[in-house]
């Protein structure tokens, strides 16, 4: 696995190989954070970095041998993606998923797919070769198959280790040290941990046997200080690790050490160097803390790479540095600017979390000088002293020559420092470096098609993005002055904001009004970051320290009655409230929910079993809901005048429609018991509220906050009413109340019919008929499409299956996957090999406990049911890939592990039937048009997935997998507020989706007035 190309977790809404993010970035005006200025605006180090710089630029330019980077730009796929961008963003994504085509058929199909996007106009040839048919199609995706893997041959040395040796060796003799790399998938279970541990160990015992043959080489093996091992390997922690989460740290790192141990022992035992690659932030300090407790542990040569792209770099450097000078350890750091930008970029404006990732170039530039000098103010001067070695990880001459005018300024020799860049890319600095006598190391990295090809898209874009320093030095010919400035000299007068700060501008989901809330558009609550120390710890502080309100469902008929009574009476005053101080409600309990928000997770997480970042979500929603109805409703009871008839006033606005109940689920106790509540009191209905009978403490916690506002607006007595009862008598009794204007119900199928069914006798003296907001439940497929993407596949299905113990009603129950080859296919088996050895590295536990995946289900009732299930998926004789089997046995009650059935047929009981926990069907098709009709085959339409890389499909599932909530190349639940609307037809439910502008219309009367505003042939308009 390597950076560029690692998969990222299953909560990662992008992917490393989106090629189009940076076009997604906007500017703002507004000044921002401002990086910490070094000593660059310095003269006499400017000019000092200058000849240097020319220095190393003059010795490069006259270097005609290996300058693969001219080669690479002058390659004709290149050269087209520089000049068209929309070819570029096709082909590119193209080559991300041309490993997956297994035959030239396919490799046609998606060519032809990509190329005839919009906007995509194919160069000469492969225009023809798009056209082409019969034979000339083999030709054709043969012709395109060796230009890619040509491509790929340029930056990664060889399948594997042995594979590499002869370029290795050659290296060595051209002057030129290494430090291999293993391409992988990413590591999504334990088994494939364990098979990257014994990669490893294979790399660390056997490259030194054949690379002591070698000479021996002074300027490679020593520096300053003493020797430098020949043998260099970089490890990434992810891949021995398969659940590497910051939410829990202590676990994670122990089980990345009971893989890394050996590692650093047979690394000690050889001398060889291990390096701690960097992957992307949300890892970043658990990476620094595992690093240095390894170094703390273990004594080996250690190496870690920093990245200066991160706004905390230098606090960073800072802490790395002064560590190792106080345990008197002595560590190298691999210096770089990061490889996952984008991605940072695109993943924290989606969060709405700060971006950790400088906005501009020049920023990264001048941050890695400002770590430079953390780093060398920290390099250890005689042997025996800690501290770090500098290993600059760049191809920038400017960033290069900072470093070594840092190294002259302090009087440390060249050899004091290394030089590190990647295999395939400017090889005539590397040779100018090394003719200047300096260590240069070339990172190879060795792996198969698979895994190669998405570090060889992240090459791809590096090499061709208009801010590398490669593309401006060797293709742009920029000037040398240009080449070597000062970074700090391009900062322009004001910096671009962060997208967090402007994000609700930015994206507009709701109107906006002054008078509502902080008069901004709505814009979804943040989850917690569990990567910050400080939000994980008082997460867990307030979760320990939570305790669920104590209510008995105990409301009998007559008291459901009483206060359907109230809420009658109550009705007309609270109708005809100010509409903006109803709105008030809203944002006044968002304001307390907020406050209390880990408390609130922690409720449910004791209550209803959630784990942390499910309970966080929930909070979350709640808040969400509260937001953006606040801001959704006061327009609906405003007249809004239709045309501009002169003598005729033509108005059409909205009144409630009385008395609410609504009926609420445990699965989301929260969050769809406030999305209901306050969508009906906010559009003027006065509400009686019956909790789940699982879990009525949340609800009363909800309760007490709504109504704590409804008092700090002085809104009429009697119009929030809590009753917590037993559903089938009082829950029953409230729903049949003739005064009961709408009924908002949120459950199963049977009792969702029931109530509808109820809904629909109107006695003799109900002068209404009631609406019924019906959200019923899903039995959701997700497609595996045979070119997916199998990293995001297995990590999204896992997820949609397993989340919260599959008891979502948008949790994923049927995963189709199609294979050409036949339910055998091998397509087919490493699909299920990955998914089932995925799902079985998943922590049972209790809910509290944040190292926990799957957590008890609801109640005894709950596990009864889904056992029985588990039976006849047994008794129908389908295949037991997962189960209890699988996972160490506990005494914790109602914890039911993850169960995966494969040879299920359509008639099987547990693809037809919802079951409400963590059982996966899974069923094979042989195309995708028989995928689509397995989809649909179901009465349920609430949610569906598909995960493809292929246009045309794409575009056909968005048109024919009829769903409320379709979700592409993504897990299938997690709907946002505002963002993706929520809610599905057939037999998942009646009514508009929640979260969406069309929502509160359910809970209203329209009404239209037309007025004669002429009189005796007069208008005041005219
Ligand atoms: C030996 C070696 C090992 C590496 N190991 C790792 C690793 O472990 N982890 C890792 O993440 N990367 C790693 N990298 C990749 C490295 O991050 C990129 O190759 C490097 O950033 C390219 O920088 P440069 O100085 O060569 O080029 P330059 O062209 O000077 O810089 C390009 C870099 O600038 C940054 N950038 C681009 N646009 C913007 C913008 N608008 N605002 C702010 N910054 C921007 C990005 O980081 C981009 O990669 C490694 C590189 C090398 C050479």
């Amino acid at each position: 696995m390597a950076w560029f190309g690692s998969k990222l977790g299953s909560k990662a809404k992008a992917s490393t190989h989106s090629v189009q993010s940076t076009t997604a970035v906007q500017t703002a005006p507004a000044p921002s954070v401002r990086p910490p200025v070094a000593s660059s605006s310095n003269p006499e180090r400017e000019l000092r970095i200058l000849e240097l710089g020319s220095e190393m630029l003059d010795i490069a330019r006259t270097h005609k041998s290996g300058m693969l980077s001219k080669q690479f730009y002058q390659d004709k796929i290149m050269d087209w993606s520089m000049k068209d961008h929309n070819f570029k963003v096709q082909m590119f994504r193209f080559v991300d998923a041309f490993p997956a085509l297994t035959t030239p058929d396919m490799v046609h199909d998606h060519l032809v797919d990509y190329m005839t996007q919009p906007g995509v106009k194919a160069p000469p040839g492969m225009d023809l070769a798009i056209k082409a048919g019969g034979v000339a199609k083999s030709l054709a995706a043969k012709t395109i198959s060796g230009q890619i893997t040509g491509m790929a041959k340029n930056f990664i040395a060889g399948t594997n280790a042995a594979d590499a040796l002869p370029m290795l060796s050659k290296l060595w003799k051209q002057g030129i040290s290494f430090s291999v790399d293993l391409l992988g998938e990413a590591c999504v279970s334990s088994a494939e941990a364990d098979a990257y541990q014994a990669k490893y160990l294979d790399l660390v015992e056997n490259l030194v046997g054949t690379a002591s043959g070698w000479p021996a080489s002074d300027r490679l093996e020593k520096d300053h200080v003493g020797i430098v091992p020949r043998v260099n390997v970089s490890i990434k922690v992810t891949s021995l690790c398969a659940l590497f989460n910051p939410i829990a740290p202590e676990s994670s790192t122990a089980d990345f050490m009971k893989r890394a141990t050996p590692i650093f022992e047979a690394a000690k035992r050889n001398g060889v160097l291990i390096n701690f690659d960097m992957e992307q932030f949300e890892l970043k300090d658990l990476t620094l803390d595992t690093f240095m407790h390894a170094c703390d542990t273990h004594e080996f040569e250690a190496g870690l790479a920093m990245q200066a792209y991160l706004k905390s770099g230098v606090e960073d450097a800072k802490r790395i540095s002064e560590w190792a000078v106080r345990t008197g350890r002595v560590v190298t750091v691999r210096l770089v600017k990061g490889a996952y930008w984008d991605f940072e970029t695109i993943h924290a404006e989606q969060e709405g979390w700060p971006c950790p990732v400088w906005h501009e170039k020049w920023q990264t530039d001048q941050c890695f000088e400002d770590m430079v000098e953390v780093f060398l103010d920290h390099c250890p001067k005689e042997p025996g002293q800690g501290g770090v070695k500098l290993a600059l990880g760049s191809h920038n001459v400017r960033s290069i020559g900072a470093a070594l005018a840092g190294l002259d300024k302090r009087g440390l020799p060249r050899e004091a420092m290394e030089l590190q860049m990647l295999h395939g890319m400017a090889d005539q600095l590397k040779h100018a470096a090394a003719e200047m006598g300096l260590r240069v190391r070339e990172y190879v990295p060795v792996g198969e098609m698979i895994p190669g090809m998405a570090y060889l898209v992240r090459r791809l874009l590096e090499n061709t993005s208009n801010e590398s320093w490669l593309k401006a030095g060797f293709l742009d010919n920029a000037n040398t002055a240009t080449l070597l400035a000062d970074p700090a000299s391009l900062a322009p007068a004001e910096l671009k904001q962060d997208l967090v700060d402007i994000a609700a501008q930015r994206h507009r989901l709701s109107a906006s009004d002054p008078k509502v809330g902080n008069g901004e558009p709505f814009y979804t609550e943040p989850l917690r970051d569990f990567a910050e120390n400080d939000q994980r710890d008082a997460f867990e502080r307030a979760v320990s320290g939570a305790s669920v309100p104590s209510v008995a469902n105990d409301r009998t008929v007559e008291q459901g009655v009483a206060m359907l009574d109230e809420a009658h009476a109550a009705f007309p005053a609270w109708r005809d409230f100010d509409p903006y101080l109803r709105s008030k409600v809203l944002t006044l309990t968002a304001q307390m929910m907020r406050d209390r928000r880990d408390e609130l997770s922690g409720i449910m997480c004791k209550e209803a079993r959630k784990a942390w970042r499910e309970a966080d979500a929930d909070v979350c929603e709640a808040i969400d809901f509260c937001e953006y109805y606040a801001r959704m409703a006061p327009s609906l009871t405003e007249p809004a005048r239709l045309g501009k008839f002169i003598g005729e006033l033509d108005e059409l606005w909205y009144q409630p429609k009385g008395v609410a109940v609504v009926i609420s689920p445990w699965n989301f106790p929260l969050a769809i018991c406030c999305g209901m509540t306050v969508a009906a009191l906010v559009t003027g209905n006065t509400v009686v509220v019956k909790p789940a009978e699982q879990t009525p403490g949340i609800g009363k916690a909800m309760f007490d906050m709504i109504s704590d506002a409804l008092r700090q607006v002085g809104a009429p007595s009697g119009v929030l009413h809590f009753c917590p009862a037993p559903g089938e008598t009082t829950g029953a009794a409230l729903v049949r109340d003739p005064r009961v204007n709408v009924i908002a119900f949120t459950g199963s199928k049977a009792v969702g019919l029931n109530i509808i069914e109820a809904a629909g006798v109107t006695p003799e003296e109900q002068s209404h008929v009631k609406r019924v907001v019906c959200e019923m439940g899903g039995k959701n497929a997700v497609i595996v499409d045979a070119s997916a993407d199998l990293d995001e596949a297995v990590l999204g299905i896992r997820y949609s299956a397993f989340g919260f113990q599959g008891q979502k009603c948008s949790a994923c129950s049927r995963c189709i996957v199609i294979d050409p080859e036949g339910p055998n296919g091998q397509r087919m088996k490493l699909f299920l090999e990955r998914l089932g050895e995925s799902t079985k590295t998943l922590v049972l536990g209790a809910a509290t406990d944040p190292n926990s995946d799957v957590s008890p289900v609801i109640d005894g009732e709950a596990s009864g049911n889904i056992e029985r299930f588990i039976e006849s998926a047994r008794s129908e004789g389908l295949t037991e890939l997962v189960g209890a089997k699988d996972f160490p046995e506990t005494d914790i009650d109602d914890l039911i592990a993850p169960h995966i059935f494969t040879g299920v047929s359509e008639t099987s009981t547990i693809y037809t039937q919802e079951i409400f926990g963590p059982v996966l069907a899974v069923i094979h098709a042989k195309d995708f048009d028989e995928a689509m009709r397995m989809a649909n085959g179901h009465a349920y339409k609430l949610t569906g997935g598909i995960f493809t890389r292929k246009p045309t499909h794409i575009d056909r599932a968005k048109r024919e997998f009829r769903v409320g909530n379709l979700y592409i190349n993504r897990g299938c639940t997690g709907a946002l507020v505002g963002r993706q609307p929520f809610g599905g037809f057939g037999m998942s439910g009646v009514g508009s989706k929640a979260g969406g502008p069309d929502y509160l219309m359910q809970f209203v009367d329209p009404r239209a007035c037309c007025e004669n505003t002429m009189r005796r042939g007069f208008a005041p308009e005219l």
